[in-house]
């Protein structure tokens, strides 16, 4: 994915938020979350002793949970070991030296100026500091300047777990609609339990569309979003609707669940998607685009009961069958048949 991918999901996951939850709900639930986290981990690298001890002495437990060294390379050698939010320091190397590093979170760095003076607190902010103070600030504007720190350290830590935990309760694929792949892991393992218990029929095609990085590269990856989600909603107007069901478990990659269908049926449902999806072309930014996708098919005419695993197995076999299908040419079918034992 493109650097703007990202940025492009959690846009779209935050403007479908902002049409559902109101303003109010969701400054309660930030307002919330911010009272239960606990203080921020703070590192205090502070050479000159007196600085040292006049930030210990303001820093009360409740604000920062904070540790103290003098030395700039054991400071260093800390942060690397266990990543602080915040890191108040009075060197400039260090603050430099945390700037250097490529790690996906990075801290708020207050850098704790020599001299009150404009030239100084610049050379900090150009060295990578988001703050500056001066030795002989107030204990007042110390206080102020602590509590953004703990307020950027905190809201951040909101963020990351808020988003954490959207991604992981998703049950529904953002881009396209259908179920996600979170969906497909927990309740494709509950559908070959039922199908085993009733000794039902099941069968699991698992698509991949074909080139589909050669789309992106042509017509641009927001024509391949378009594309994405007609392919979608072309894979469920094939389908028995209520019955079978669809789930996006990849990038451009889609299992299609079909319950109570024996291989023979499955199959025939695997050909006609496979038609369904090459003709006609899809149509994207007024642009025409000819599509084909790759099938792999795992059918059981009886799911056998007590077998461990069997669900993992059954998405295996299938995977297989897809990737002959893409060895052999793609826009093809390949089906695999699981007999139960004894049959
Ligand atoms: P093959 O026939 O072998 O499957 O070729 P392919 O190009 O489809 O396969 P490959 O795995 O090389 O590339 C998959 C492409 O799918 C690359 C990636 O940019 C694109 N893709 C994955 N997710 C998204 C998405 O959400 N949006 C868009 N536009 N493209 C996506
Ligand atoms: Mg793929
Ligand atoms: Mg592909």
């Amino acid at each position: 994915m493109p650097a703007g991918g990202h940025t492009t999901v959690i846009q779209r996951i935050l403007e479908r938020r902002a049409a559902r939850v109101s303003v109010e709900e969701t400054t309660a639930t930030i307002a919330v979350m911010l009272r239960v986290v606990p203080p921020p981990r703070a590192l205090l690298v502070c050479q000159d002793a007196a600085v040292r001890q006049q930030l210990e002495r303001r820093i009360t437990p409740d604000m920062l949970d904070y540790e103290s060294l003098a030395d700039e390379h054991e400071g260093l050698r800390r942060f690397d070991g266990e990543f602080f939010p915040v890191v108040v320091t009075d060197s400039l190397q260090m603050v430099r030296q945390l700037r250097a590093r490529t790690a996906v979170r990075t801290p708020f760095v207050l850098y704790v100026a020599e001299l009150d003076d404009a030239a100084e607190r610049e050379a900090g902010l150009a060295a990578g500091a988001d703050d500056c103070l001066a030795r002989r600030a107030s204990e007042r504007e110390l206080d102020a300047r602590l509590g953004a720190a703990r307020r950027i350290a905190e809201l951040e830590s909101v963020l990351r777990v808020t988003l954490a935990e959207n991604r992981k309760l998703s049950a529904t694929d953002d881009l396209t609609r259908v179920n996600s792949r979170r969906f497909f892991s927990k309740h494709f393992p509950r559908e070959v339990e039922r199908a085993a218990r009733y000794g039902r029929a099941l069968a699991l095609i698992l698509c991949d569309i074909d080139l589909f990085k050669g789309v992106n590269d042509t017509h641009g990856h927001a024509c391949g979003d378009q594309i994405l989600r007609q392919f979608a909603a072309r894979l469920q107007h094939s389908l028995r609707r209520g019955v079978d069901w669809v789930a996006r478990i990849g990038g451009e990659e889609f299992a299609i669940v079909l319950p109570e269908t024996g291989y023979q049926p499955a199959l025939d449902v695997a050909r006609k998607v496979r038609a369904a999806i090459a003709q006609p072309p899809f149509t994207a930014e007024g642009k025409s685009v000819e599509m084909t996708a790759s099938f792999g098919l795992c059918g059981l005419d009886r799911v056998p009961t007590g077998e461990r695993r069997l669900a993992e197995r059954v998405v295996k076999i299938a995977d297989a069958a897809l990737y002959r299908s893409k060895n052999a040419g793609r826009n093809r079918v390949t089906a695999t048949m699981l007999n139960a034992p004894g049959d």
